[in-house]
């Protein structure tokens, strides 16, 4: 029987303990598991068997949160790491080579501008960064050496969403993995792989934990792509002589790609999740889609108060109807836009400083996706070293607040955003 995603988000990947009972996953704060006998060993070393070896590959606790996640997206498998910066290089880690690109959506999180302008490229690996709602200009970016295509599904800094039916037709016929970061909607309100992606990838940190405890990220298999179609995927398609010439795709078949991030990604890059994350994660998602709807009313809520309010110039949140991708919202997440978005002040820089000094319940923090609420004035902050030009095309102009929407009371946030607003006018 296909259980429904309330039950999923609470039973997937848990079983009661084999050894004990217990019924809550226990946290295995572990990092070695006693072979069998010296065949049982070499069965698991020669990937002939599934089992714990080592917890730099594989453990207990995390592999119950990897079957939650894989479950919850619809995905084959999943492999989890570190943090969400950690899943991008894990997704890309297989694909990517020297010489290699992948095209990237200009609507990213900062912190993956920066990972993907300046970081990989010491991997000699390039991204180019394209509006995503040019199709015509992702097709001309696309090359012989293109290996994937990456954006987010509700993108930063809020109040866009992609067209993730297009851009997945588009990405099909170059015969390209899409691979889609689905941290702002999370499973609950988006479901990428329904909609073509061959990859999700998500900072857990945020709404998946949902309550600003640990760094985790997580890779998500669609296990629909065929590795084997082109030559372009050698990890996945040609011989491992790391595993005596095995190769992953012919070997595991839908569950290539996530055997390949176990096998290889966690092994030789070490980006492990603990376990001690894995559990705080897995008792976070046990409330995603409670927690999720709430975040979405009270930031419907509070983008149509900020949007009547006289300070206010624009509200950027695709949950209101004056959004230009509103009718996107019922296509991609119908459930909801989220819960960050952003707003431009009429006062300009000095009322958004002001503002963020003035509130009370939210918190100024280089955060979101928390139970808590909290602002960020990214051009003070997060995107200080960029041009004014930089800034507006990250969407963080001097006049424009970040806003991420917790789960308290609406009309004691939008109090302390009036109370806010008076005396960043005063
Ligand atoms: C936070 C975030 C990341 C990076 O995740 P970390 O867990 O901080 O490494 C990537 N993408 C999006 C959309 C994010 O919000």
């Amino acid at each position: 029987m296909a259980h429904g995603f309330d039950t999923l988000q609470i039973h997937a990947g848990a079983r009661p303990d084999p050894a004990t009972g217990a019924r809550q996953v226990p946290i295995y704060q572990t990092t070695a598991y006693v072979f069998r006998d010296a065949e049982h060993a070499a069965a698991l070393f020669n990937l002939q068997e599934v089992g714990y070896i080592y917890s730099r590959l594989t453990n207990p606790t995390v592999a119950a949160l990897q079957e939650r996640v894989a479950t919850l997206e619809g995905g084959a498998g999943a492999v989890c790491c570190s943090s969400g910066h950690a899943a991008q290089i894990m997704a890309l880690f297989p694909l990517m080579g020297p010489g290699r690109n992948v095209v990237v959506s200009t609507r990213l999180y900062g912190g993956s501008i920066t990972q993907f302008s300046q970081t990989i490229r010491r991997f000699g690996w390039e991204a180019r960064f394209v509006d995503f709602d040019d199709p015509e200009a992702i097709a001309d970016a696309i090359d012989e050496d293109t290996r994937a295509i990456f954006c987010e599904s509700i993108a930063n800094p809020g109040g866009y969403v992609t067209d993730l039916d297009a851009v997945s037709a588009l990405a099909d016929r170059a015969g390209l993995p899409l691979i889609v970061d689905n941290t702002l909607a999370t499973p609950y309100l988006c479901r990428p792989i329904e909609h073509g992606a061959t990859l999700v990838v998500h900072s857990m940190t945020k709404f998946l934990t949902g309550n600003g405890t640990v760094t985790g990220g997580c890779v998500i298999d669609s296990g629909r792509f065929d590795w084997s179609a082109s030559d372009k995927f050698p990890s996945l398609s040609a011989p491992e002589p790391a595993y005596h010439g095995l190769r992953f795709h012919e070997t595991f078949g839908p569950l290539a790609f996530t055997f390949h991030g176990i096998a290889v990604g966690l092994r030789d890059l070490g980006m492990t999740l603990n376990p001690q994350a894995a559990h705080y994660t897995l008792m976070g998602i046990e409330t995603l889609s409670l927690r999720m709807q709430r975040h979405c009313e009270n930031a419907v809520r509070i983008a149509g108060w900020l949007e009547d309010h006289p300070a206010v110039a624009e509200v950027t949140y695709a949950g209101l109807p004056s959004s230009p991708w509103h009718d996107r919202v019922a296509r991609i997440c119908p459930k909801g836009a989220g819960a960050l978005f952003t707003m431009r002040l009429k006062g300009g820089y000095d009322a958004c400083v002001r503002l963020v000094d003035a509130l009370e319940l939210f918190s100024h923090v280089a955060n979101l996706g928390d139970t808590r609420s909290l602002v960020i004035h990214s051009a003070s902050t997060t995107h200080r070293q960029l041009s004014e030009q930089q800034q507006v095309a990250a969407g963080a102009a001097p006049d424009v607040v970040r806003l991420s929407i917790g789960i308290e009371d609406a009309e004691d946030l939008i109090a302390d955003l009036d109370q806010a607003l008076a005396s960043a006018a005063g």
